[in-house]
């Protein structure tokens, strides 16, 4: 990033905390026994700092104890350990999972796969704002569906889906709820154990952690659920993850959460605001541009919006200096209009003429105006260049 240039790309990735990375430094130049290597005093020194990382991310989440937190590299590995856990160890109750349609490709795709191995996958729609219709899903379920996979927010839209009565109406008709929840935490109050959830999976870069490190939470039931691991070896993260775990990362994501838990309100409400002058700006400078998803049911830092007639690369590509995205980084290398706005019902041609700004922790104010300035110039002028084009 040069020195003038505005990083609102905040849901693809954030910048390590200084707190956070100050947090971890110990645990790479003087705590870095193996964890597991409890023979001598530096390993268990170093375990018990995993311990005390699990249990304060337990604490954070509003899990009963740390034995219901797993780590993983991440949400996408978290996210795999669950969807193809159930699906092994549930076969004897039934072979149905229902999704909807706009989850994180590290949902969907995991699950098309069970698709082609002979489970039967049901992907419930979504309204204009991008969220379920909860009779929809209640008409969805059957005797034989084993899991229901709902994401808690949108990393496009930032709409957030409502979990709770998602998983009150599975729990009712025997399925379990698992909830991608790498975009809600840190930016929603969340308690896992209010919220009913079975599986819920997170990811440290999406908080101000490193990349490289996650977290996954398997609710204690009599009896447990004994997911198969994706992940062979020596039997780490009772043996559901094996390989010498991220002592640094987990005491980063910690602290992390840690620190968003202590912000979230003042932050949230902070957020908000910046995102609704910048909507606000935007909206006034120009005609014809929408936003998309919920205004109400929305993360505090996220907006998507589309600019009619201009389209989104050609947008991305004059704002060299502003760093937004045009759907999810994990799609925006296909030139397809993002599945996620057309499953909401935005036509092709405006869904290619978005942009998402996601905000966060280090974003100002001032930040916020340049950059709605420079969108409102550059498409200004790039609605005029097509004018002229078109009318010689
Ligand atoms: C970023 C993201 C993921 C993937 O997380 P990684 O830790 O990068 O694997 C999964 N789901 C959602 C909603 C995300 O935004």
């Amino acid at each position: 990033m040069k020195r003038d240039d505005i990083y609102l790309d905040y849901n693809a990735s954030t910048p390590c905390d200084p707190r956070v990375v100050e947090a971890m430094l110990p645990y790479l130049t003087q705590t870095y026994a193996n964890p597991s290597s409890r023979q001598h005093q530096h390993g268990r020194e170093a375990y018990a700092a995993l311990e005390e990382a699990r249990s304060t991310i337990a604490r954070t989440l509003g899990c009963r104890s740390g034995t219901e937190i797993f780590f993983t590299s991440g949400a996408t590995e978290a996210n795999n350990i669950v969807l193809s856990g159930v699906a092994q160890a549930m076969t004897h109750r039934g072979r149905h999972i229902v999704t909807q349609i706009t989850e994180h490709p590290s949902v969907l795709e995991p699950l098309r796969h069970l698709q082609r191995i002979g489970w039967e996958l049901t992907e419930i729609g979504v309204d204009r704002d991008g969220r379920i219709r909860l009779d929809e899903l209640e008409a969805s379920l059957r005797d034989d569906t084993v899991l229901v996979s709902l994401m808690l927010a949108n990393n496009e839209t930032g709409t957030v889906q409502p979990v709770l009565d998602a998983s009150r109406i599975s729990h009712r008709k025997g399925a379990m709820l698992h909830c991608d929840a790498a975009q809600g935490v840190g930016k929603l109050a969340l308690d896992i154990d209010r919220l009913d959830v079975d599986f819920l999976t997170l990811s440290g870069h999406k908080v101000y952690a490193p990349k490289g490190i996650g977290a996954l939470f398997i609710r204690r039931t009599k009896p447990p659920v004994r997911l198969p691991p994706l992940i062979r070896g020596g039997g780490h993260e009772g043996g559901l993850r094996s390989g010498t775990p991220n002592l640094a990362g987990a005491v980063a994501l910690a602290r992390a959460l840690e620190i968003s838990g202590q912000e979230l309100t003042a932050e949230s409400r902070r957020l908000a605001e910046l995102r609704d002058h910048l909507e606000t700006h935007v909206t006034s400078g120009i005609e014809d541009c929408t936003i998309n998803g919920s205004t109400e049911h929305r993360l505090p830092g996220t907006s998507n919006l589309s600019f009619a007639g201009v389209d989104g690369n050609a947008l991305l590509a004059s704002l060299p200096d502003v760093a937004v995205s045009t759907g999810s980084a994990c799609t925006s290398t296909h030139a397809e209009a993002s599945p996620v706005l057309r499953a909401m019902g935005v036509p092709a041609l405006l869904a290619k003429a978005s942009l998402r700004l996601s905000l966060g922790r280090f974003t100002t104010a001032d930040e916020v105006d340049r950059a709605a300035d420079r969108i409102v110039a550059e498409v200004i002028r790039l609605r005029s260049l097509k004018r002229r084009f078109q009318s010689t």
